[in-house]
């Protein structure tokens, strides 16, 4: 039998798509509009209750990448993640969650959680046992990040939502790293899929969005926060990332295959000490990654020798920019220990695996020779 969904790149390219009726044109119209017709219409249409044209339609594209019956387009991922969790949280509920996580969902947590008076635990580590410890009576949610921020950890996807269908708790996922051209965690049971859409989905650095993609019935619940809360992405925007999206599966393919011959050249460098990929032999979850990714990404850390600095490594690169963000078509690197993890101790940050010499590598599309030069270089300015 011939499979009715549609392949990755016909998906990116046309799911989704508005049908210009009027001028026949071969893009989807932007509809601006914040006021709609409100007497005799199937569909009240606002830009806050996140239906206009444009929102509406852009969801169909996420949807079927995930493979979810329906999504939502958000203003950022983090509205994405609040609004999801708002929407299945409590008073008195309790969440577990990732101990290896976005830092700014955990800031949400911990700064957010008490207000509401939900309850949280963060696991001690990321495999099955660390998830089932650390569920009590009232959760209702578990969340998990794989691969994770900044150490690539992999967490078993499937036995995760195994473990909340076996105890009636829901589980939701923020598959950014990924990407759906590499991971559908829908199809391995997780309820529920989130993504920072400034990511892979905008790739060109110049977009901040989100997305959730689940069932109706949970979409809905969402949804019913979310008109509340407020997170809606502006009609332009929601335009602008469907034109990425179209490029999304050959985008992320492309890097996943510089990612994996990076990190094996890496991984051979003398002046690099190890290096963190999915993709490796030598990472502790390569078989699981392989089962339950299609591709392993194209993010990577590594370490460089106890002799060089990273933040000079950084300031002598050329093509490869230091930069914050991530999963843009440039190749980007960034010091977690300058950056995300700065607020901890040294120690406090060797406890949780991030050296000094930690460098988070985003990889792009560019020739994967002119990334290997480029490092090279700036390995042989700052050797003594
Ligand atoms: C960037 C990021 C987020 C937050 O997304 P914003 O669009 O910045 O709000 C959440 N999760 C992961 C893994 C991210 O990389």
């Amino acid at each position: 039998m011939v499979s009715k969904r549609l392949g990755l790149n016909t998906i990116c390219t046309h799911v989704g798509e508005i049908k210009d009726e009027q001028f026949k044109g071969a893009v989807s119209p932007i509809y601006l509009s914040s006021s709609y017709e409100f007497l005799d219409v199937d569909v009240k249409r606002y830009p806050r209750y996140f239906n206009t044209p444009n929102q509406d339609y852009l969801s169909k594209k996420v949807a079927a990448l995930e493979n979810t019956e329906a999504a939502m387009i958000f203003g950022s991922g983090m509205a994405a993640i609040s609004h999801m969790f708002l929407a299945f949280l409590q008073k008195g509920d309790h969440l577990v969650v990732q101990n290896t996580l976005y830092g700014g969902t955990v800031n949400f947590i911990k700064e957010e959680f008490h207000k509401y008076g939900i309850e949280y635990t963060f696991t001690n580590g990321y495999k099955v046992e660390d998830f089932e410890e650390a569920i009590q009576k009232n959760t209702k949610l578990i969340h998990i990040e794989s691969p994770s921020n900044p150490l690539l950890t992999v967490t078993d996807i499937k036995a995760i939502a195994d473990l909340g269908k076996s105890k009636g708790i829901l589980t939701s996922i923020d598959n950014t790293f990924a990407s759906p051209v590499n991971q559908n965690p829908i199809d391995l049971g997780i309820d529920m899929v989130m993504h920072s859409a400034t990511k892979y989905f905008g790739g060109h650095s110049d977009i901040c969005a989100g997305a959730v993609a689940s069932s109706q019935q949970y979409i809905n619940r969402i949804w019913n926060v979310s008109k509340n809360l407020g997170g809606s992405l502006s009609d332009m925007t929601v335009w602008m990332l469907e034109r990425s999206m179209k490029t999304l599966g050959l985008r992320v393919k492309a890097q996943t295959k510089n990612a994996m011959k990076l990190a094996k050249w890496l991984n051979k460098h003398p002046k690099v000490n190890k290096v963190y990929y999915p993709g490796l032999k030598s990472h502790p979850e390569y078989e699981l990654s392989k089962s339950q990714m299609k591709g392993f990404g194209a993010m990577l850390s590594f370490e460089l020798t106890e002799d060089l600095d990273a933040y000079e490594f950084q300031k002598s690169l050329h093509l490869i920019k230091s930069s914050m963000s991530l999963a843009g078509v440039e190749s980007t690197v960034i010091s977690p220990h300058l950056t995300s993890h700065a607020l901890l101790t040294s120690d406090e940050r060797q406890q949780v695996g991030i050296s000094d010499q930690l460098l988070r590598f985003s990889v792009g599309i560019e020739d994967v020779k002119d990334l290997k030069r480029d490092i090279n270089i700036a390995i042989d300015k700052i050797s003594k």
